[in-house]
């Protein structure tokens, strides 16, 4: 049996996007289907971290879980582009060293994240695109899958309203259709890191990329500070340095975790944009903050229950 004091501040906490996730929305069974899959995964990365994983290698499985699940924009299931084509961003950054890997606008690749941690490894990039990115993927034997296994019926539907209202959304009017994903994770040797994946906004051009790949905007890790993922309104985010805002508002100007978070949202907000993130500090306090009507969020440590909520009204 192991003691609580050997597990002292491992923690981790993962999203599946911020928007509208309202009740009247979500449908029950979805509701608790979705809440069950957030609780298995953070069970699986608690026992990962438990048993000695690194940070990294957690954030990495449990973002590449959430690839595989269709209900969440990333992965198989992915927002579609104008052309009802599937484009994927996804980063990864170890908080022990700020090593970073990271890819955008990439077609087929089965786990984008796991590309993404190809390139953290290989070290000499941060983060390679497109055709670039998809060549350095079969030299690394990285999986790929058919167009068609990454496209999803409520994909489809969503794509179709966007277009109707000559939209760019972040919102998911279909149930069961659920957002970008992320996780944070602080290991037992107190080393932090942070992970997202995402297929980006419905109905976006062609070639565009969110905030999510971009080191210090959607994504980033130091063991100094926190770790952060972020989710939403991808040009705002990158517009505000967002997850450095935080990081430099631990850094530099003592703030609460909640606060720097709270502080890096209303400039997100300032320039017109709605989203949110989570958060862990270096002694592993964690934080899910966000400016929308709701975040598919969960978070646990050890010794502790672990804690999934989905809308704005609930804790
Ligand atoms: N932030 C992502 C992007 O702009 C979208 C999202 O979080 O759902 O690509």
């Amino acid at each position: 049996m192991m003691h609580a004091s050997t597990h002292a501040g491992i923690s981790l906490a993962l999203h599946g996007g911020a928007g509208r996730i309202l009740r009247e929305r979500t449908q029950a069974a979805r509701d608790a289907e979705l809440r069950a899959t957030i609780e298995r995964l953070l069970g699986d990365g608690l026992t990962r971290l438990e048993a000695g994983a690194t940070a990294l290698d957690v954030v990495q499985a449990l973002v590449a879980a959430l690839e595989d699940d269709p209900q969440f924009n990333a992965g198989r299931g992915s927002a579609l582009t104008s052309e009802a084509v599937v484009e994927m961003d996804a980063a990864l950054m170890d908080g022990a060293s700020r090593a970073a890997g990271a890819v955008a606008c990439v077609r087929g690749v089965r786990n984008p994240i796991a590309l993404a941690r190809a390139v953290l490894e290989d070290g000499q990039h941060v983060l390679l695109v497109g055709a670039g990115a998809e060549r350095f993927a079969r030299e690394q034997g990285v999986a790929f899958a058919e167009p068609s296994w990454f496209v999803t019926e409520e994909r489809r539907a969503e794509l179709e309203s966007a277009r109707s209202g000559g939209r760019v959304s972040l919102d998911r009017d279909e149930p069961g259709a659920f957002g970008t994903v992320g996780a944070v994770a602080r290991d037992s040797s107190g080393h932090l890191a942070a992970a997202t994946s995402t297929g980006g906004m419905t109905n976006q051009r062609p070639g565009r990329v969110g905030d999510s790949p971009l080191i210090g905007a959607g994504t980033w890790a130091d063991d100094a500070t926190c770790a952060v993922s972020a989710t939403g309104h991808g040009e705002a985010f990158m517009r505000a340095a967002f997850a450095h805002e935080v990081d430099a508002a631990l850094r530099l100007g003592a703030f609460s975790l909640r606060a720097a978070c709270d502080h890096a949202l209303a400039r997100v907000a300032a320039l017109g944009g709605a989203g949110g993130c989570i958060a862990l500090s270096a002694s592993g306090e964690l934080v899910a903050a966000f400016t929308t009507p709701g975040m598919v969020r969960g978070s646990v440590r050890s010794g502790a229950a672990p804690i999934v909520a989905l809308y704005g009204d609930e804790a």
